[in-house]
């Protein structure tokens, strides 16, 4: 039996929680300045403590992962602090297609695999002269929402992204990218594809809070244009949501198309957990702004399970016991190749 690993952060509580709940050992590669913390949750067997995640390429590392047959379960914060190359070059075998992870982090792959997928997206400008109309400037890669911007003009888009460039945050154009606001109420669509069963399975959906753009409805509109903020997206929690059951079947059939696009562009394809993440217009239509190719930390409100998920188990099934489920039922059916790369 093989056991299970992440890099301590993001969702990491939940995936080894989960982990443990199905019989893996568990093991948390984490930064000493989060040891404290993680120390605290004792279904957490081993620490492979490491000084930056980066660590988790080295030969330290791989040895003690190999060593317990583990299998990474691959999260926002892997995405966040290491290239493509770098996550692809991991020797450990990692849950579900490492290599959809580069068409996350690449806003170009992104696109293609989201118009593949027949999803309503918002249009990308390829240059601020064309601006013409509400704008959000985003940086590329799992940024979180940090040091995004709206505008609705050139004047404008050049005057907070030099202050952006001012604060060190990005280094000039080439790190942003630009696409149309998409108004409505914003909804992330968490699923789970099974490759052993090829069923879909939908889990749970979140909306984010935001930070400073979701404080900004508390103060009046005079004080908003006297401060002169520019507000910015930064993750800060998650709250639930419960959709309309008559928008559940389009959910379900977006999630199709995405499973059956990425089995096309990405093979093996979409394995595992993912999440569509857009808003609903004032027709209850989606557009997908942006997805990610693995769990999302919006399922960490789920760890007793969703009113999604408890409509297919009779048990608390959180997004980290569905992943170590998936990597149980593989192992018994001597399928573990299918379900990691
Ligand atoms: P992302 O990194 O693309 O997930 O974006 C971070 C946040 O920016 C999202 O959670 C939304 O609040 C907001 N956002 C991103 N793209 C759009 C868009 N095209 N329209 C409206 N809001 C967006």
């Amino acid at each position: 039996m093989s056991s299970i690993a992440t890099l301590g952060s993001h969702c990491a509580l939940q995936v080894l929680k989960g982990a443990k709940d199905e019989g893996f050992k568990t093991i948390l590669v984490c930064e000493k300045k989060r040891e404290k913390l993680y120390r605290r949750f004792h279904f957490i067997d081993e620490f492979i403590v490491v000084d930056s995640f980066a660590e988790v390429m080295d030969q330290r590392c791989s040895n003690i992962l190999k060593e317990n047959n583990a299998i990474i379960v691959p999260h926002g914060t892997l995405i966040a602090q290491m290239s493509s190359a770098e996550i692809e070059s991991i020797k450990t075998p990692i849950f579900g297609n490492k290599w959809i992870l580069r068409w996350e982090s690449d806003r170009n792959m992104k696109e293609k695999l989201m118009v593949e997928s027949k999803l309503k997206i918002p249009r990308s400008l390829s240059s601020p002269s064309e601006i013409n109309g509400l704008v959000i400037a985003k940086r590329h890669g799992a940024a979180g929402g940090k040091g995004y911007f709206l505008a609705t003009n050139e004047e404008e888009y050049m005057k907070k992204r030099d202050k952006l460039i001012e604060d060190g945050i990005i280094k000039g154009d080439s790190d942003l990218y630009l696409q149309e606001y998409a108004l409505g109420v914003s909804a992330y669509l968490q699923y789970f594809y099974s490759e052993l069963s090829g069923e879909l399975e939908f889990f749970g959906v979140d909306r984010r809070y935001e930070s400073d753009i979701d404080g900004l409805g508390r103060i009046p509109a005079q004080e908003q244009i006297d401060i002169e903020l520019i507000p910015s997206f930064n993750v800060i929690g998650n709250s639930p949501l419960v959709l309309r059951e008559s928008l559940l079947e389009e959910v379900y059939a977006m999630g199709e198309r995405f499973v059956e696009a990425a089995k096309r562009l990405v093979p093996p394809g979409m394995t595992g957990p993912f999440c569509l993440e857009g808003v609903y217009d004032e027709n209850a239509k989606f557009t997908t702004f942006e997805f990610s190719a693995r769990i999302v930390a919006g399922t960490n409100l789920y760890v007793s399970g969703s009113p999604y998920s408890s409509l297919i188990y009779d048990e608390p099934m959180s997004m980290g016991r569905r992943i170590a489920r998936e990597v149980k039922n593989a192992n018994s059916k001597n399928s573990l190749s299918k379900i990691v790369t």
